[in-house]
């Protein structure tokens, strides 16, 4: 059985008292301090990083309302269980409770309040919580374990589509690197990218990357889905003298005209002091017809004349500036500045983490060029590029 301690708990009632409570029963009963969230929308946010085995479920709650949370629970995909709590009667309750078992998902029982904690503790006893794996979030990989697994092709490229957002057409899609681990399974690229780049490894790890992204445009292409392909570039691929020329060869080699290639460099790294080598190997791109983005705008500090150095085509929005914009007067204020940047420098500008409904819809009330997110698409194998396509025809 799995260490009660190593299992995730998470709280939702908008009652702080109540949240208090759950969690003082919880310690007691030997747990690790569990995640509380007053509302729905902040739980359904945090499950997005991290899903918890058990979720404790406020029925009322003012915002969204606890059925309408587990509709969203199912659309994510929830595996874990669900403790229903209101103070509703048990008509009510066991009636919810019905609901939520024909969603397929776990129901170890209802509580009324106040909640009595021998009940909880009963509930949770006669639970057998899902085997789980040491987390592997936390897991640093070493250099030569990530060396090998370039050399053994063990990284795989998904895919994330890109669509305008007037029209809804499928402009392109970003390849997003994975580690397929042996042991550990999908290892997403924050867990080895700053190992690479720490490391040397960076330049070949994006080659890999560039290389089998070309090969799948190439392949696209051929089927008749001609799409943009953009791919992330580091400071250490540009500063390497033959980038430009590996670049050009590998797209003359597939067939993929440069139009079609985008090479997205985060405005992080971007200082134009110092950087004589990534600025001339830039230009040369450009001058190629490569596209050059700026990605993640927004976390950086580059000025209007750094930017103005660099002949970028594109302009990515950081998705902390996109998503809940549409809500928040912080965010959107972010967002706004972004926007008129990309416009007073003649860029096309994307929309980052573009998650729900209300962001893709300030996205069309203000004119955003093109759009990348959850709402539309999480990043997925080639192989299911084709079969979302048609899903997203039909659904825009
Ligand atoms: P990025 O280039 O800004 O890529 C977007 C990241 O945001 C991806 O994370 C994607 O899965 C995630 N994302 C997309 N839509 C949403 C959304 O609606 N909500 C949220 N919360 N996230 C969303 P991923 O795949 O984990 O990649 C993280 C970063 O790792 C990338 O950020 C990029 O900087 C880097 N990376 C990925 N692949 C490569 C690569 O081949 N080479 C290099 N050098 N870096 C890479
Ligand atoms: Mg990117
Ligand atoms: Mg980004």
């Amino acid at each position: 059985m799995t260490e009660k301690s190593a299992i995730r708990i998470m709280a939702l009632d908008d009652e702080p008292l109540m949240l208090k409570l759950l969690s003082r029963v919880l310690a007691n009963l030997g747990f690790a301090p569990i995640k509380t969230c007053d509302n729905g929308r902040a739980a359904l946010q945090w499950m997005d990083d991290e899903s918890p085995d058990l979720i404790l479920l406020d029925l009322n709650m003012p915002e969204m309302d606890g059925v309408e949370f587990v509709r969203h629970l199912v659309e994510h995909g929830y595996e874990g269980a669900l403790i229903l709590v209101s103070g509703e009667d048990e008509r009510m309750q066991q009636a919810v409770e019905k609901l939520v078992r024909a969603h397929k998902i776990t129901v170890l029982g209802h509580l009324h309040k106040p909640v009595a904690p021998e009940v909880l503790k009963a509930m949770i006893d006669k639970w057998s919580p899902p085997q789980r794996k040491p987390r592997v979030e936390q897991k640093i990989y070493g250099a030569d374990e990530l060396r090998a697994a370039i050399a053994n092709g063990e990284l795989v490229n998904y895919y994330q589509p890109k669509v305008a957002v007037a029209s809804g057409r499928v402009v392109g899609v970003e390849a997003l690197v994975r580690w397929q681990h042996p042991q550990d399974g999908m290892v997403l690229p924050g867990q080895f990218i700053g190992v690479a780049e720490a490391h040397g490894l960076i330049d070949e790890l994006n080659r890999a990357v560039l290389i089998d992204a070309l090969q799948q445009a190439s392949a696209w292409q051929e089927a008749g889905m001609v799409l943009q392909m953009a791919i992330n570039v580091s400071m250490d691929n540009l500063a390497s003298l033959d980038f430009a020329d590996f670049l050009t060869g590998q797209a003359a080699a597939t067939g993929v005209p440069p139009q079609q290639v985008v090479l997205e460099v985060a405005e992080g790294r971007i200082m134009t002091n110092n950087m004589r080598e990534q600025l001339e190997t830039l230009a040369r791109l450009r001058l190629k017809r490569f596209r050059l983005s700026i990605d993640d705008f927004g976390t950086g500090h580059s000025s209007l004349v750094q930017l103005r150095d660099v002949p970028f085509d594109e302009l990515k929005i950081d998705r902390s500036f996109v998503h809940r914009a549409a809500s928040d007067e912080a965010i959107r204020s972010k967002y706004d500045a972004s926007l008129s940047i990309a416009r007073r420098l003649n860029m096309e500008n994307v929309a980052e983490g573009v998650e729900e409904r209300d962001d893709w819809n300030l996205l069309r009330r203000t004119g955003c060029d093109l759009a990348q997110g959850y709402f539309i698409a999480r990043p997925m194998p080639a192989t299911s590029v084709p079969g979302w396509m048609q899903s997203w025809q039909a659904r825009k």
